[in-house]
């Protein structure tokens, strides 16, 4: 069955206030699953199963599959949809608000309401720092964000995520392959977690590219001006950063190298 004859059947209206851009049909979510490379053994967290297109073809992997879904309308339609498939457990709750510390080495495969992309991002690096996978699908102009090494898509995002994974883009997924039809276009996301994660003060970090980044067209010593006033000369020639480049143009590891120095010098 179609997703619109799903929606039919319980007479369910999307909401865009929820993110809600279902899948058509399966032709996208057996292309996304695939690249999951999921086997029955594995343990795979879907955020927004919607009215569950992408959630079976995860659940045909025989993986065990926790589903949360905010929205109670799609209850009847979901409960219906898996009652055969033993391996899937729906919960209808905020998924920003769930327990997931517990679920051990996670595969995460979802097409994500758009509109809470970071504290979804920051809720599986913080809560399941030992998740194999994401297969994430995004807004274009997002994924672009996450993707970025330098220029005008890199930003605190950029370096919050890279931070944590690899990140690979592996579908571009166009408007028609979703019900209503977005405006832009969709690829999927891989985000592989990095081994050699920096021993540092994230919550620190983060805040520190923010300022780093408060005037993206200022300079990188115009933006630390607030942070550090004495000593930021210094600060900028220890890390071997020209205080004229712009914070689009430093590197990650840059960024890392600078706010340990910063660190140095501040205690
Ligand atoms: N997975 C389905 C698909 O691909 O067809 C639906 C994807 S749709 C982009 C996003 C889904 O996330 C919707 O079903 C929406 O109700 C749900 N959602 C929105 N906010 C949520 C939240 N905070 N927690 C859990 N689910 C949420």
């Amino acid at each position: 069955m179609k997703t619109s004859d799903w929606l039919k059947k319980y007479n369910i209206q999307l909401k865009k206030s929820l993110g809600q851009n279902f899948l058509s049909t399966s032709e996208y979510a057996k292309k996304i699953v695939k690249k999951g490379s999921v086997t029955e053994e594995d343990t795979v967290i879907e955020i927004g199963p919607g009215a569950g297109t992408l959630t079976e073809e995860i659940a045909k992997t025989g993986a065990k599959l926790y589903a949360f879904e905010i929205d109670e309308r799609l209850k009847p339609l979901l409960l219906e949809r898996f009652k055969e498939y033993q391996n899937v457990e729906i919960q209808f709750i905020d998924f920003l608000k769930a327990n997931i510390s517990e679920i051990q080495k996670p595969k995460y495969i979802a097409n994500i309401p758009y509109y809470i992309t970071s504290p979804i991002l920051e809720k599986i690096f913080f809560e399941t720092p030992d998740f194999q996978l994401a297969l994430l699908m995004v807004q274009k102009e997002y994924g672009e964000r996450m993707m970025a090494k330098s220029g005008k898509n890199y930003s605190p995002l950029s370096i919050f995520v890279q931070f944590f994974c690899k990140v690979e883009k592996v579908l571009n997924v166009p408007p028609h392959a979703f019900i209503p039809n977005p405006k832009v276009d969709s690829v999927v996301l891989k985000l592989t977690p990095k081994e050699d994660i920096p021993d540092i003060n994230k919550k620190g970090f983060f805040k520190f590219v923010h300022v780093a980044f408060s005037q993206r067209r200022k300079t990188i010593r115009n933006n630390l001006k607030g942070l550090i006033k004495d000593r930021l000369d210094e600060l900028l020639e220890k890390s071997d950063i020209d205080p004229k480049t712009r914070p689009e143009n430093i590197s990650i590891e840059k960024f890392i190298i600078l706010y340990n120095n910063y660190m140095k010098l501040k205690n």
